[in-house]
């Protein structure tokens, strides 16, 4: 790409509604890229890995005011070290994972922000709650007071077009209206984490608050 990455940080920044948070999608991007983007005003940096974080995040230890969002799937041996590195978790996915989060997090002190990973269409390559079993897991995870339930985070499955991408979109929106409705004390459904680089717009215009973007910041990744 001939532009450079603040020149892309501000047009794709100003092509979105203040209100959507703009997650820096930073895995496999080296840490002085890391720097350029933070100089460039995102404060938002996305991770799927806990050991690759957890370099960068060493190297970048003097920026001020980082606030770092744990998107990948998260490996229960791992949940410890993600709850040390990371302000969010976008991607818990299952009530086993929370459980566990819910017990590290009290005995670390730590109040994590969430998003409940939902997976709308069977996708063998993808994590998440279908919606029957979200529904079904909602009055436990109520009972989780160490995590700060937040909202909603999907993936569409590969190989849908546009119109049945909106669809899981708006899907998503919907689940999260639902659960809204039933009033839980402990879950908050303000935060919809839905968007890629190939599939932002549709989320934005379903509602999304939350943009996870890599590619089109940084270029393309090796895998
Ligand atoms: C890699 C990744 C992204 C960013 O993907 P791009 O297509 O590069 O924007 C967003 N969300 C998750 C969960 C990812 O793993």
């Amino acid at each position: 790409m001939s532009s450079s990455i603040s020149e892309r940080i501000a047009t794709i920044r100003s092509s979105l509604p203040t209100s959507v948070r703009l997650i820096a999608v930073t895995k496999q991007v080296p840490a002085q890229i890391v720097r350029s983007a933070y100089a460039a005003g995102i404060r938002d940096f996305g991770e799927s890995r806990i050991q690759e974080a957890a370099i960068k995040q060493a190297e970048l230890q003097d920026l001020p005011d980082v606030t770092w969002h744990f998107i990948g799937h998260l490996q229960s041996n791992k949940a410890k070290k993600a709850l040390e590195q990371f302000q969010w978790i976008h991607s818990v996915d299952n009530l086993k994972l929370a459980q566990r989060l819910n017990q590290l997090a009290q005995e670390l002190g730590v109040s994590p922000q969430v998003c409940l990973q939902v997976k709308f269409l069977l996708d063998p390559n993808k994590a998440g709650w279908s919606v029957p079993e979200l529904l079904a897991d909602l009055s436990t995870l109520n009972r989780y007071k160490n995590l700060q339930i937040q909202g909603l985070m999907t993936i569409p499955p590969a190989g849908l077009n546009d119109p049945e991408i909106l669809d899981v979109f708006a899907r998503n929106r919907e689940l999260a209206k639902e659960i809204q409705e039933q009033n839980w004390s402990n879950i908050k459904m303000q935060h919809l984490s839905m968007g890629m680089s190939g599939d932002y717009q549709l989320a934005v215009q379903a509602g999304a608050t939350m943009v996870r973007l890599g590619t089109i910041l940084f270029g393309d990744r090796l895998q």
